[in-house]
């Protein structure tokens, strides 16, 4: 997907403020934080919304939510409580079609849905 922004980011074809890196899933700062702790965690692979997510990514999805739980932890909010989250389309406001987990915590999350 070459005019995929996060695959030019996991590709570090363009900047991001790193947090963790392996073979399978680059995480990295977001741009907008919408807390003080508020992380993108991209698989490697490009992959446009979670509708797309076929059979043989499920270890791929399981990863991405242990290192959630490894950023949490090592961001010190893992206790008092985070929000990892997936958004998937126009009505959850999805704007960046590749997959990304985001990690959102480091103060009181409100949850109206909105
Ligand atoms: P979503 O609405 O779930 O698609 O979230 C996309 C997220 O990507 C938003 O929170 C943006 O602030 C973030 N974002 C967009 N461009 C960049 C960028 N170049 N570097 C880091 N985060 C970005
Ligand atoms: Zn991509």
């Amino acid at each position: 997907m070459d005019s995929c922004l996060f695959c030019k980011i996991t590709k570090h074809e363009l900047p991001s403020k790193a947090v963790y890196e392996d073979d399978r899933v680059y995480a990295f700062q977001d741009i907008h934080p919408q807390a003080p702790v508020h992380v993108l965690i991209c698989p490697k692979k490009h992959i446009a919304t979670l509708n797309d997510v076929g059979a043989e990514d499920a270890p791929l999805l399981a990863y991405m939510f242990d290192v959630a739980r490894k950023i949490a932890d090592q961001s010190g909010v893992a206790q008092k409580g985070y929000r990892a989250v997936i958004n998937v389309n126009a009505d959850a406001g999805q704007t960046v079609f590749h997959l990304h987990l985001h990690v959102i915590g480091g103060r009181k999350l409100s949850w109206s849905g909105d």
